[in-house]
């Protein structure tokens, strides 16, 4: 398929599907790589000839030459954390400079938006979302309050310093109250901020303008989810989601470019599935079964290091985010996590106070009753990391690839076997 808008490249399960490979092998055929929603909690890993790079802000097209990387106004951004990556790509050889632009629109990430995402979660006890207390969620939050600030605020020091004001006597009398925290100093705030402006002023940009140009110009866009649908703050598992629009949905207002210029909605599902922090998840498996999957797949978080909790691929879920995101193709992560196994079961409808479901339930009390029913595949018990074209693939992985595809009546585009750029098997390209 040649699509005439841009791809959008959208995690189908709760994030870690392995975006960052995928959007790393289709930035290469990519003119101009677009974040679009959430910010430094995201954390993709791409492996290029054994050397590993975490990108948490900046999109992966920077580790390609010639690629323009946008970060647009659907994005939170920390400054700090954004100006340690360039140094940390620079310090690796990679050039950052003219290939990377950030929206003036995007909000930044203030220090007491991290203090009260930790004061916040602290209180939680159970109820604790797991997030990652880095700000993204009070951020959107005051964005949604029309108290937030902007990146374009900052080359507006008077007005800048006005708004953190404005801001910083609410939080600081939140702060008192709450968690009677000492209050926290507009004028040291001010002068980091500045600081950071002054550095990251090369990068700032109306990427609305920048954008709607490039793709005036028929330039290749590739839209970089982050996290995934069952985190989305509107279609994934609410409360314990992220504070935006992690699916398809997100690509316009968090980019400035119209729902029309998405040609292909391509979706990175992991051949099993995980999930980071709290929440229901009916394929869940706490014993053995899971220890197994984690250590085999590496599954451990790229920005917290946290285990990730483990458990065998849930078609009804995936089956939501295809409805949501109205995804064209898959691309198959970690099938190589399966290797040595001798039965893959597969979750194809849950079982609720003994009625069948095969819809995703809305309602969050209904998923934690939720039990999968389970349909159990043959493995082929022998390594998949040299396959590079589909029909290397055993007969079983093939099968078991093939009746995902075809129950959810999805396009298999790439299957990934390994970790490394050239463990890619591609099926069938969209470009
Ligand atoms: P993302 O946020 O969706 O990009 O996912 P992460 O980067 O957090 O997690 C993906 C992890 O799996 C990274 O360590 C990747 O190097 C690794 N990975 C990606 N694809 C594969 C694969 O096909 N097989 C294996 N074994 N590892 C993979």
């Amino acid at each position: 398929m040649k699509p005439t808008g841009g791809i959008c490249v959208i995690g189908v399960q709760w994030g870690d599907e392995g975006k960052g490979k995928i959007v790393d092998w289709l930035a290469e055929r990519s003119d101009v790589v677009v974040r679009y929603q959430g910010g430094g909690n995201a954390g993709h890993t791409v492996v290029v000839r054994g050397q590993k790079f975490v990108l948490h802000l900046i999109p992966s097209g920077i580790l390609h030459p010639g690629r323009l990387n946008v970060i647009g106004n659907g994005v939170v951004l920390d400054p700090e954390q954004l100006l340690a990556e360039v140094d940390e790509l620079r310090g690796k050889g990679v050039a950052v400079g003219r290939n990377l632009a950030v929206s003036n629109r995007a909000h930044l990430v203030m220090p007491y938006h991290k203090l009260l995402d930790r004061l916040g979660e602290e209180g939680q006890g159970e109820a604790k979302i797991g997030t990652t207390n880095r700000g993204i969620g009070p951020c959107y939050a005051d964005k949604a309050a029309r108290i937030g600030i902007r990146v374009g605020d900052l080359y507006h020091p008077s007005y800048f310093r006005e708004r953190l004001a404005r801001a910083l006597a609410e939080k600081n009398r939140i702060l008192r109250a709450l968690y009677g925290h000492p209050p926290l100093r507009a004028e040291a705030i001010a002068e980091r901020y500045l600081a950071w402006a002054r550095r990251m002023r090369p990068f700032v940009a109306d990427t609305v303008e920048l954008l709607n140009a490039q793709a005036a110009r028929g330039k290749r866009i590739l839209f970089e989810g982050a996290q995934g649908t069952l985190l989305d703050l509107d279609f994934g598992t609410y409360p314990f989601v992220t504070s935006s629009n992690a699916d398809a949905c997100g690509v316009s207002a968090g980019t400035g470019l119209p729902p029309k210029r998405i040609g292909c909605v391509l979706g990175v599902v992991k051949a099993y599935t995980t999930r980071v922090g709290s929440g229901p998840f009916p394929t869940e498996l706490t014993g053995p079964e899971g220890d197994r999957l984690r250590e085999r797949g590496g599954e451990y978080g790229a920005t917290t290091g946290r285990p990730r909790r483990c458990g065998w691929f849930d078609a009804v879920a995936v089956r939501h985010a295809v409805l949501v995101n109205g995804i064209d193709a898959f691309a198959v992560t970690k099938l190589d996590v399966l290797d040595d196994l001798a039965e893959i079961p597969v979750c194809t409808a849950y079982r609720v106070r003994g009625r069948r479901l095969t819809t995703f339930p809305a309602d969050i009390r209904t998923l934690a009753e939720a039990k999968p029913v389970l349909t159990s595949h043959p493995g082929w018990r022998t390594s998949i990391r040299g396959a590079r074209r589909y029909r290397d693939l055993p007969v079983a992985a093939r099968r078991y690839l093939e009746s995902l595809t075809r129950q959810l009546g999805v396009r298999l585009e790439m299957v990934s076997v390994g970790k490394d750029r050239e463990e890619t098997i591609v099926v069938d390209a969209c470009r």
